[in-house]
């Protein structure tokens, strides 16, 4: 499977750039190979290549497939990120699960992501664990966001909830049986402040807990990803 930059209308395309090289240099694809391309509008392609150089490949697009792995609602996780390889565990995790947005959280106790360049590379991320499982949608990752502003962007309509070890409630206590769009903000290594949490639930999200342990920020989001798609995804 291999991405395309940019929408898939005519009847040959051309695979450069990094996916020129995983289909070329590590796939040792040849002319004859049947691939199968996506380009981020939810259908997928099958393909066949009619040429190839040093560092590009040329393909015959034979088949649109309508071919959805998405879940029936947008779900949202919103998460300070970790650092390091916590951070490409979480993204490819995210992915596989069928999360639609994630939105890199500030907030009083973590670091803000402001380069472009790393939002590139956890954009990378994206393509190779969409490549894996299969999805043919790419997870948006937006730039990173105050917890103010989540607040004030999340559409009402969403099931609106936050991840903190002082809550009572599981998540499964709190979604309804109805497939529901669903918004998770989970906190910074050193967790939400009192007041940022007690300013959540005040602008109407519902706190939630994980079991009576703490986890690190990626086990978290996932665990919370999980339990929503286990309810809603079949
Ligand atoms: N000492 C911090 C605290 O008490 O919140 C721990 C923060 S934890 C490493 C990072 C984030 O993961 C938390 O802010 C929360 O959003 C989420 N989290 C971790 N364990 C959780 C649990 N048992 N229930 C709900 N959320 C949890």
């Amino acid at each position: 499977r291999f991405f395309l930059d940019a929408p898939i209308t005519s009847e040959t395309v051309e695979i450069d750039g990094a996916e020129a090289h995983h289909l070329l240099h590590v796939m040792r694809a040849k002319v004859g190979d049947s691939v199968t391309l996506f380009d981020d509008s939810g259908a997928q392609f099958a393909a066949e290549i009619i040429a190839v150089s040093r560092k590009s490949a040329t393909a015959k697009v034979l088949e649109r497939q309508e071919v959805s792995r998405e879940l029936p609602i947008t779900l949202t996780i919103a998460a300070a990120l970790p650092k390091g390889d916590r951070q490409r565990w979480l993204v490819e995790k995210c992915v596989e699960l069928g999360v639609t947005d994630l939105v890199p959280l500030e907030t009083e106790r973590s670091v803000s992501l402001k380069k472009e360049k790393s939002l590139d590379k956890l954009r990378g991320y994206v393509i190779d664990a969409s490549k894996q499982c299969e999805r043919n949608r790419l997870m948006r990752i937006v730039d990173s966001t105050s917890l103010a502003a989540l607040y004030e962007a999340a559409p009402a309509d969403a099931l609106r909830l936050i991840a903190d070890p002082v809550a009572t409630l599981g998540v499964s206590e709190i979604l309804p049986s109805e497939p529901t769009n669903v918004i998770i903000a989970v906190g910074p290594e050193g967790g939400f402040s009192p007041a940022e949490y007690e300013t959540a639930i005040a602008a109407g999200w519902r706190g939630f807990r994980l079991g009576k342990r703490i986890l690190r920020i990626e086990t978290a989001a996932l665990a919370a990803a999980a339990a929503v798609a286990a309810a809603y995804d079949r």
